[in-house]
């Protein structure tokens, strides 16, 4: 049998992390079986689905190297194929209209909290004759289709993630609504779980994988295969993400979608590599930094946890500088350069060798792109200005003898490694000053900060605009001052 798995994403909203991290562990099984990985649009919410949405869930598949065999299919598009399957239904007798107002639904909901009863439809149009039926079309009651769920009814199935699992019919509500009411005694727009159901049958998906909030619907789905007369497959329900406090991971927890990861700072590898550890580990002896095709080589879902995965961003992070601190300098500068310009920085975005050693140099500190933005700003923007402890490190005793002498001792041309070193040793030398004292003032000179990367090719990289000589200029004005 070959595998045929599927992610179903709804055009509701950017691509959410979890439906990420379903896609993530969908695509790695069928990598590992040599299978197809279909994309499906569940576009059937019609108020609240939107193109920009779609559009947003292929960006960020793709972004990820979700790759996917088949597809994009839209439901929108296929509902003649849900229309003629109720009508199988209702041709079996497995399946019936039913007429009730919403007040008369109310009134038996009222009545069975009256009861003490958990809510469920009564089934109560399951049998009407057809002179009942008549009565209600005359009387203007448009009917919902209901699919018959029987109280006495065991559903099980062996989960790939969780096991043996078991529901009782009585639990699933009663006849459950498969299709809303039309405006004539035709059938009208079809609900979830029945077009999942289809369309899985159609695309003769094998395995069901999805997230836990998804495992009250699979035993509503099972009798819906059974009813429409083909196997059953598979069905496996992957962990929820959940906060650090343990509960389900929401947009107060900074993480939404895969395009503000994104956007963040955060690469489409580390992203790929961090949603696959989140509810699955590595086999003992590989590494924990992998690609997707080589996580597919070992995953299998004996090895996905049955408890919520925890989101921790220290570790996602770690796994993005690990990325990061590995890039060649002109992939670094590729992924860099849209960060300076969305920050309004006006470099020469055609000087590849200057901006690539500035990306060799601060690529090492990265844990994040947009990091970036604040490490470089002083080689972007000219007025940088002094931070407070750049200013009182200006202020030092020796500070301005050691700009004024560095200052003349600038050689016209261009400065090289060597003969930065060889002026500092030389400004130490002839005015008697600490090393460290020069490099300090040097620093705040130059950087307008304490902190920062490499002070001698920050200097290299800041001469080449000329800007270190007004640097030091307005640094030993605020050293006098
Ligand atoms: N459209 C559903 C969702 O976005 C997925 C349905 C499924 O995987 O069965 O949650």
């Amino acid at each position: 049998m070959s595998v045929r798995v599927r992610i179903a994403p709804s055009p509701t909203g950017n691509l959410h992390v979890g439906t990420a991290r379903t896609a993530v562990f969908n695509w790695l099984f069928a990598r590992h079986q040599g299978g197809q990985f279909i994309l499906r649009i569940e576009d059937t919410d019609l108020e609240r689905s939107r193109p920009e949405y779609t559009q947003n869930i292929l960006d960020g598949l793709t972004w990820l190297g979700l790759t996917w065999d088949e597809g994009p299919f839209f439901q929108t598009q296929r509902t003649e194929l849900y229309r003629q399957a109720i009508q199988t239904l209702l041709d079996k007798g497995l399946a019936y209209r039913s007429y009730e107002t919403p007040e008369e639904l109310d009134a038996m909901r009222e009545a069975q909290k009256a009861r003490n009863e958990a809510p469920r439809y009564d089934n109560r149009h399951r049998n009407l004759t057809p002179e009942q039926e008549a009565a209600f079309v005359a009387e203007g009651r448009k009917p919902v289709i209901r699919f018959k769920i029987e109280d006495d009814r065991e559903i099980t199935w062996n989960d790939l993630v969780r096991g043996h699992l078991s529901w009782k019919g009585r639990d699933l509500g009663g006849d459950m609504v498969i299709a809303r009411a039309a405006e004539s005694n035709e059938v009208g727009p079809p609900l979830y779980n029945f077009v999942v159901v289809v369309d899985d049958i159609d695309m003769k998906i094998t395995h069901v994988i999805r997230g836990e909030d998804h495992i009250g619907n699979t035993p509503k789905q099972i009798l819906l295969y059974e009813a429409l007369g083909v196997p059953v497959p598979e069905f496996g329900h992957s962990p929820l993400i959940l906060n650090q406090a343990g509960a389900k991971l929401s947009k107060r927890d900074g993480v939404t979608s895969i395009s503000d990861f994104k956007q963040m700072g955060y690469t489409a590898e580390a992203i790929a590599n961090y949603m696959t550890l989140l509810g699955w580990s590595p086999p003992e002896g590989v590494n924990e930094i992998f690609t997707l095709p080589e996580a597919a080589q070992h995953f299998s879902f004996d090895r996905v946890n049955k408890a919520g995965a925890k989101f921790d961003w220290d570790k996602l992070n770690w796994i993005n500088s690990q990325y990061l601190h590995h890039l060649p300098a002109d992939t670094l500068t590729d992924l860099l350069i849209p960060y300076w310009q969305t920050a309004g920085f006006e470099g020469d975005w055609n000087d590849r060798p200057w901006l690539e050693r500035l990306a060799a140099l601060i690529g090492p500190s990265l844990a994040r792109l947009d990091e970036a933005i604040e490490m470089s700003r002083y080689l972007f923007v000219q007025d940088v200005g002094f931070t407070d402890e750049a200013s009182a490190q200006l202020k030092q005793d020796g500070s301005a003898t050691a700009i004024q002498a560095v200052a003349t001792a600038i050689p016209a041309e261009p400065l090289t490694d060597a003969t930065i070193q060889d002026l500092i040793k030389q400004v130490v030398k002839e005015h008697n000053l600490k090393k460290g004292l020069v490099m300090r003032t040097l620093r705040a000179s130059l950087t307008g900060s304490m902190q920062g990367p490499d002070l001698v090719q920050s200097w290299l990289l800041l001469n080449h605009h000329g800007w270190d000589r007004s640097r030091l200029q307005q640094a030993l004005a605020v050293a006098q001052g």
